[in-house]
C-alpha cells in the first residue's frame, strides 16, 4: 500500500526553510525586543508593499483584524454589516463582537463568493459596511460590490484570510476596499508558527487609528486616547513571516500547478470543480469540489489513505453562536455546506500525490 496523503503538511514548510526560520527566531530572542520593534515594522512595510497597499498594521490574529477595522470605523450597536452566508464563522463573529448585526447574503454557487446581485435587497438604513470574503483563495468580484458601496455610502471591508497573493483584475488583494483583514494562522498560504494577523489599507488616517486601537488606544506610552485592545503581531511571528514572505509567490505557484492538475484530471468526473473567472488570479488556499454524496466519498478517500477536510460542515446561522438566526432560510449556503469537499492542497503536496488523488477519485466514482 502506498503512503498516506495528508490534507496539508505544515512540517514540510518548516523543513524547507528551517535554517532561515531558526536563525530569525534566534535573532528575536537575542534582541531583547519581545513586543513590537524593528521585526514587526519591517514585516509591516514588506507586507504592505507585497499587497500593493499604502499601509499594513500587524495584529494578533485574523478575527481581531476584522474586529479592529469595525471598531476603527465606529461600527457597533444598531449597525448592520452584510456578510456572506457561507464563510468561516470569524467573519460573522467579528461583527457580533462589536455589537453590530451580521446580515447574511447568499453566494454565487459557481464561485462560492458573495453574489453582488443579491446585496442591494439586504441593504437597510442601518447598513454600514459590506464584508466580502475571498473564500478558498478565489477573489470575490469586487467591482460590483464597490459600486454598490459607493452608491449607498457603505464601507467595504475584505476578509482576505484565505487569499494571500491573489489578484483581482491584475491588482493584488490588499486595498481594493477600505480595509483588508489578513490571518497568518499556520495553515494559511502565508502562515506564522502561531497566531498572527494584519490589516492593509490605503487610508492613512484609518491606519493611524488601527495602530492605536491594537495597542491599548495608545501611540505614546501611558497616553490612551481611545479604548483600545491588546492585539499586536508578535515579533517572533513577524520574523518568521518575513522569511516565508520571500517564498509566498513560489509556494502559491506550486499550489497553482496542483490546482491545474486537479482541474484537468477531474474535468470528466462527476464532481463539480471550481471555476476561475478571467479576471481572477486565485491562490488556491483550498481546492474545493462538490458532490451530493460528499460524506461517502470522503470516507472512501480516507480508507484509501487520502486526507480531506470540509470547509465548512455547518453554516454560521446553524451554529450555537448564532442561535437567534437558526430559523433563517439560506438554501444556497446550506446546500454548499452539505456538498463541499476540500482535496489535499499545499506547496509541498507534489504533482505525484495529486495524481494519486485524481486516480483514487476516478476509481471510487466508477464503482
Ligand atoms: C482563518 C480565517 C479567519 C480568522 O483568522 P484567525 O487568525 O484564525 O483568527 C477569518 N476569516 C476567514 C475566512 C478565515 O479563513
Amino acid at each position: 500500500m502506498s503512503s498516506p496523503i495528508a490534507f496539508l503538511d505544515v512540517l514540510a514548510a518548516y523543513a524547507e526553510l528551517r535554517g532561515q526560520i531558526d536563525a530569525a527566531v534566534a535573532r528575536v530572542l537575542q534582541s531583547g525586543c519581545y513586543i513590537g520593534g524593528e521585526e514587526v515594522e519591517r514585516f509591516e512595510r514588506d507586507w504592505a508593499a507585497y499587497c500593493e497597499a499604502g499601509q499594513a498594521i500587524g495584529v494578533g490574529n485574523g478575527l481581531d483584524a476584522l474586529r479592529l477595522v469595525l471598531l476603527a470605523l465606529d461600527i457597533g450597536p444598531g449597525d448592520e454589516v452584510i456578510v456572506p452566508s457561507n464563510t468561516f464563522i470569524a467573519t460573522w463573529l467579528a461583527v457580533a463582537q462589536v455589537g453590530a448585526r451580521a446580515v447574511p447574503v447568499e453566494p454565487d454557487p459557481a464561485s462560492f463568493n458573495l453574489d453582488a446581485t443579491r446585496i442591494e435587497a439586504a441593504i437597510t438604513p442601518r447598513t454600514r459596511a459590506i464584508m466580502p470574503v475571498h473564500l478558498y483563495g478565489q477573489p470575490a468580484d469586487l467591482d460590483p460590490i464597490l459600486a454598490i458601496a459607493r452608491r449607498h455610502g457603505l464601507r467595504v471591508i475584505e476578509d482576505a484570510a484565505q487569499a494571500h497573493g491573489a489578484r483581482y483584475r491584475g491588482r493584488r488583494i490588499g486595498a481594493h476596499g477600505d480595509a483588508v483583514a489578513w490571518s497568518f494562522y499556520p495553515g494559511k498560504n502565508l502562515g506564522a508558527m502561531g497566531d498572527g494577523g494584519a490589516i492593509t489599507t490605503d487610508d492613512a488616517q484609518l491606519a493611524e487609528r488601527l495602530r492605536k486601537l491594537r495597542n491599548y488606544g495608545s501611540s505614546t506610552r501611558y497616553v490612551h486616547e481611545m479604548a483600545g485592545v491588546n492585539s499586536r503581531l508578535d515579533p517572533i511571528q513577524a520574523a518568521v513571516l518575513s522569511v516565508k514572505l520571500a517564498h509566498l509567490d513560489e509556494w502559491n505557484a506550486r499550489r497553482s500547478l496542483i490546482a491545474a492538475r486537479y482541474l484537468k484530471g477531474l474535468a470528466d468526473s462527476a464532481l463539480i470543480v471550481p471555476q476561475v473567472p478571467l479576471w481572477a488570479e486565485p491562490v488556491w488556499h483550498l481546492f474545493v469540489v462538490r458532490h451530493p454524496g460528499r460524506d461517502a466519498l470522503r470516507d472512501r478517500l480516507a480508507d484509501a489513505g487520502i486526507g480531506t477536510l470540509i470547509h465548512y460542515p455547518t453554516p454560521p446561522h446553524r451554529q450555537g453562536a448564532f442561535a437567534s438566526m437558526a430559523s433563517l432560510s439560506l438554501p444556497i449556503s446550506e446546500r454548499l455546506h452539505s456538498e463541499v469537499l476540500s482535496l489535499p492542497m499545499g506547496p509541498h503536496l507534489g504533482i505525484e500525490a495529486a495524481d494519486r488523488v485524481i486516480e483514487a477519485i476516478g476509481l471510487l466514482m466508477s464503482r
